[in-house]
């Protein structure tokens, strides 16, 4: 697949994940006895960040001896580099308990830091956080309802009573630049946005749809709009909590807006100048540079947009 957007925040590249080494079941055990292995922490959803070395940055760290009774995943290895034949950087993920006030200063969000982060330390923490999310909120079995247990190196949950394996689950959602044929571009506000907010679509995919599909049913159901051409432009992995937001760009075959009831609160094809003149007077904002709907957006302007973030959902 190539991706016409690149450098997307969270997506790497540099870490191998080595899916291979998480059969072993010694693997965690060992690798948080090596002072070598570095340590990602991840405390309520929040991560250590440094700012050491003149930029934002996880603080990765030892392993401790309570690591070994803590919850722990293997994150992966650095990615080999040209002829490179020596060992590794081995990741981990320890799920620690949320500390007594001062204790988790130095952590932040996600969300807050991910565009300052290196792209091998935003490829672990978008698997760090979605991993943790997805542990924290499956602890039991869907098929008996007893509890699971992590095995794989915190990759499968297994049922303690049938012995059935479950895996971490990721929610795909098209999200979508739709051009009309006088290149103007599509923009929504969508229900919980701020009165200047507004997005490209987007939606999640359903069971049994391809992505194109999913591409062209959001697009007819929200804003009454037939679609052609969609074409893959790039996609992020978007782990608040379980997301990846695949990018596409789809021709409109109208242009005529019938607005989805209780969904959309108003829509509007935009070209360059209508759009620079509305960002320019403070009656349109868009989504901050993190996510791929800004990149989408910018991807059909032509050039990097160079207005500050502001919130566009109430959210
Ligand atoms: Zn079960």
């Amino acid at each position: 697949m190539s991706a016409r957007l690149t450098g997307l925040a969270l997506t790497g590249p540099g870490v191998d994940r080595d899916a291979e080494a998480r059969t072993d079941p010694g693997l965690l055990g060992r690798l948080l006895t090596l002072p070598a292995t570095r340590v990602l922490a991840i405390r309520d959803g929040r991560l250590p960040v440094t700012h050491a070395d003149g930029g934002t940055g996880l603080a990765f760290r030892a392993p401790s001896p309570a690591d070994l009774d803590a919850f722990a995943i293997y994150l992966g290895r650095a990615a080999a580099g040209p002829g490179d034949r020596g060992e590794r950087t081995a990741y981990v993920g320890v799920v620690e308990a949320p500390g007594a006030g001062d204790h988790d200063a130095g952590f932040a969000g996600l969300r807050s830091i991910a565009l300052s982060l290196p792209p091998v330390h935003g490829a672990l923490a978008a698997t760090l956080s979605a991993l943790a999310n997805w542990h924290a909120t499956h602890t039991h079995c869907p098929r008996c309802g007893a509890p699971t247990t992590p095995v794989q190196a915190g990759w499968v949950r297994r049922c303690s009573a049938d012995g059935s394996d479950h895996f971490p689950r990721t929610d795909p959602a098209v999200i979508m630049a739709v051009v009309d044929t006088d290149d103007r571009l599509l923009l929504a506000r969508g229900r919980g946005f701020t009165p200047t907010g507004m997005s490209v679509l987007a939606g999640f995919v359903e069971p049994g749809e391809t992505m194109a599909a999913a591409v062209a049913r959001e697009v007819a159901e929200e804003v009454g709009v037939e679609v052609a051409d969609v074409e893959y432009v790039g996609d992020q992995p978007w782990p608040f909590p379980s997301g990846l937001m695949v990018g596409f760009r789809a021709r409109a075959l109208g242009t005529e807006l019938r607005l989805q009831e209780g969904e959309i609160e108003a829509a509007r094809w935009f070209d360059r100048a209508e759009f620079t003149a509305a960002l320019a007077a403070g009656e349109l904002h868009i989504s901050g540079r993190l996510s791929i709907s800004r990149r989408l957006i910018e991807d059909w302007y032509g050039t990097e947009i160079d207005v500050p973030d502001a919130a566009v959902r109430r959210t």
